[in-house]
């Protein structure tokens, strides 16, 4: 599997921290204070491992260290291209603003130049309206410099898509590309309306499978989903592996890609999601070819860059 070359489209910088780079900070070794073992009794333990990271990743030197060894860990996976996430308000408390934050994040993924990336920015359900439009200017403002899209992440069973109209109208507005974490644990109506407020692609969305009308409504509006199989089981979107319903949403002809969402927080790769995949449902080497394909077409990047990335993925 390792073989394999790989799109990663769903992946957070702060569940991603390279594991030995923060125990070199720390000055201690670590064991289960980044990572799931294999089930979360619930989603805030699963979104208490990202509390360790991020208080790491507050100085420019962090951001560019971490952010750098996250694309040699990417090019040990034979990942050729990642969009990777993040919420740059969560990277102030030492003082940085967000365009250094951001800055910084993008000066240690430019530095390997054996894997291309982007960056989406991560709008938040928590935060409040004005600190959402924040966010919204800076993808603005980097956009197509190293930003190429807004996502919508947080408690979905809390807060659904429809208190955050305005912000998707605005995101709209500026034509700024726009996933949206829906249906992964929240009502699966959430898939229904990231649709109509413009997003393109689905955090997750495998909530679709309990009504064949979603899975209509994906088909009709060329939706990608992004799908994290081994996350899923660990925040108990999904009860264990083998009755994730990434399988059949592929057999319906629903366009799906394969994704890491946390590589430490999951300890997951992609070589090890495919393996899981293989043994569990059967997939094969010419279906992951054939949805990094569909990873690689419905990316964020423009149509030139998409070829490009396509004639790699076709070298032998
Ligand atoms: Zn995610």
């Amino acid at each position: 599997m390792e073989k394999i070359k790989k799109i990663d489209l769903h992946l957070h910088l702060d569940g991603s921290i390279n594991k030995e780079y923060a125990e070199k900070l720390l000055n201690k070794k670590l064991t289960d204070e980044l990572t799931i073992k294999e089930k979360c009794n619930n989603l805030k333990e699963y979104l208490d491992k990202f509390n360790l990271p991020i208080s790491l990743l507050q100085t420019k030197e962090n951001l560019e260290d971490f952010s750098y060894l996250l694309t040699k860990d990417l090019v040990n996976d034979n990942v050729i291209y990642a969009e990777i996430r993040f919420c740059p308000l969560f990277h102030t408390q030492k003082g940085l603003s967000e365009e250094e934050v951001i800055q910084s994040v993008l000066n240690g993924l430019k530095k390997n130049r054996q894997i291309k990336t982007n960056l989406i920015l991560c709008m938040m359900r928590n935060l409040d309206y004005n600190q959402n439009v924040k966010i919204i200017e800076l993808a603005y403002r980097f956009l197509k410099n190293g930003v190429v899209a807004l996502d919508l992440a947080g408690d979905e069973e809390k807060y659904n898509n429809d208190k955050f109209v305005e912000l998707f109208k605005l995101a709209n507005k500026l034509n700024i590309p726009l996933t949206i974490h829906s249906g992964e644990v929240g009502d699966y109506n959430n898939i229904l309306s990231a649709i109509k407020y413009g997003a393109k692609r689905i955090g997750h969305g495998i909530n679709a499978i309990k009504d064949l009308k979603i899975i209509e409504e994906i088909k009709k509006n060329n939706i990608t989903l992004e799908i994290c199989p081994t996350s899923n089981v660990q925040t108990n979107a999904i009860s264990k592996y083998e009755n994730h319903p990434i399988k059949k949403l592929y057999e319906c002809g629903v366009k799906i890609t394969i994704n890491t969402d946390n590589r430490t927080v999951s300890n997951i790769t992609l070589s090890e999601e495919y393996n899981k995949l293989i043994n569990d449902f059967n997939f094969t080497i010419q279906d992951f070819k054939l949805i990094n394909i569909n990873a690689i077409n419905s990316s964020f990047l423009d149509d030139n860059e998409k070829k490009q990335l396509l004639e790699i993925m076709n070298e032998k």
